[in-house]
């Protein structure tokens, strides 16, 4: 009876005329900043709404021909290369639809849901980040309101993902006026809906994370850990960079999505729980006390498992701009994973030239180093574990016969 009390209230049931009207409701979303790692929190809750999956529109990756030809002379103050991107983004969504949206939504994430909740100060978005709606919309407004011309709402709710109780409210106060007949009830159904959806493909990308670390631990094979923030997924922030590496040959793995398996974070921080320089495998209090920025926590985590799991031969960093909160981490970054003897590459002030030629040669010299010195650096970290790990017992039943 308790646990039947316990429910969010069922929502009214929306009328015909709501339901039609929302069947037809376009959703632009710009696909920019931590919409990266939280895009199917957006989809699972806007489809918890009744809106339909073809309704919902991301914005292509970020290119020079998208700001030419849609943020041109719309740009703002703002000094940082990926959230100045964000006005090509908007203007593709307003000018470059062959349908029409009704609602630009464009989420001011203050925080974010991390794996590290707990065991960090905080999970925050980059401030820069988290105002980037509402400095990019200012563009669209400067001689005349774009939005208002083209009939599209703009809606900017701020977020704050690391706090679920707080985010119906927040979600409804900023859509209640433009999705029919919404209530808290069922925004709040929606924003579970919204979670669940965003941790099964979460899960789904650990677990093949994990499957890459068994294949590499049963064929004795390096992997590269890349370590960025989650707009250097966006080909046209991130430039392929790993994408050329693992052309190569050398898997990728993204350090927002590492398995983390009880088993495997026992075996990689056993060491380090047994000394008593951590008090849980996600704490990064043994080198960056001051955790409260969810993407820079999870750089430094991925630093700390990068320098231990014996096939992750080489880090790649990756950074747009050298701001407030990327500048004091290259130098731990670095130094945490080197001292294990890990190989580490760092490519920084990526901006929008893809500098083509000099990436090419880097990418060569990296797959050279990997190559001579992998085998190496695998056998000096393996010597360095606490026995064999369940990446290796993976191998051995894989390779036992029956
Ligand atoms: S972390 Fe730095 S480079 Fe990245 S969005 Fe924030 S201010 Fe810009």
């Amino acid at each position: 009876m308790a646990k039947w009390f316990a429910k969010p209230p069922s929502a009214a049931p929306l009328s015909e005329a709501d339901r039609a009207a929302r069947a037809k409701l376009r959703v632009g979303i710009p696909k920019v900043l931590n919409v990266w790692t939280t895009h199917q929190f957006w989809l699972g809750f806007f489809q918890a709404l009744r809106l339909s999956p073809r309704n919902l529109v991301f914005s292509s990756d970020t290119s020079d021909a998208q700001m030419r030809e849609y943020g041109s002379g719309r740009g703002t103050v703002d000094c940082c290369y990926p959230v100045k991107c964000v006005s090509g983004h908007y203007g593709e969504l307003i000018f470059g639809q062959k349908r029409r949206i009704d609602i630009l939504f464009s989420p001011m994430i203050h925080s974010l849901s991390s794996f590290m909740d707990g065991h960090v100060m905080e999970s925050l978005a980059c401030p820069r980040v988290m105002a980037a709606p509402e400095n990019i919309k200012a563009g669209f407004l400067r001689e005349r309101d774009v939005f208002a011309e083209n009939r599209i709402a703009h809606v900017a709710p701020l977020v704050t993902l690391a706090e679920p109780k707080l985010v119906p409210r927040q979600l409804f106060d900023a859509l209640k006026a433009v999705v029919p007949g919404l209530s808290i009830e069922e925004t709040a159904r929606a924003v579970e809906a919204g979670f669940a959806t965003l941790a099964a493909f979460t899960d789904d990308l650990r677990a093949r994370s994990r499957d890459i670390l068994e294949w590499c631990a049963r064929e004795g094979r390096p992997c590269i850990m890349v370590l960025a923030r989650p707009y250097h997924m966006d080909s046209g922030i991130g430039h392929e960079i790993e994408a050329d590496l693992q052309a190569c040959g050398y898997p990728i793995l993204w350090s927002q999505y590492f398995p983390t398996d009880p088993d495997l974070l026992d075996w990689i921080f056993r060491a380090d729980l047994a000394e008593g320089l951590i008090r849980h495998p996600f704490d990064i209090d043994d080198v960056w006390p001051s955790s409260y920025s969810a993407n820079t926590n999870e750089i430094l985590w991925g630093a700390k498992v990068a320098a231990r799991v014996p096939w992750i031969t080489c880090a790649i960093r990756l950074g747009s701009y050298e701001c407030g909160m990327d500048q004091p981490t290259f130098t731990p970054v670095q130094q945490i994973v080197e001292r294990s003897g890990t190989l580490f590459f760092s490519f920084q002030e990526l901006d929008s030239t893809k500098p083509a030629g000099s990436v090419k040669i880097r990418v060569e010299t990296i797959a050279y180093y990997l190559e001579c010195n992998s085998p190496g650096v695998m056998e000096a970290k393996l010597r360095h574990m606490d026995g064999p790990g369940p990446l290796q017992t993976a191998r051995a039943s894989a390779e036992s016969p029956g």
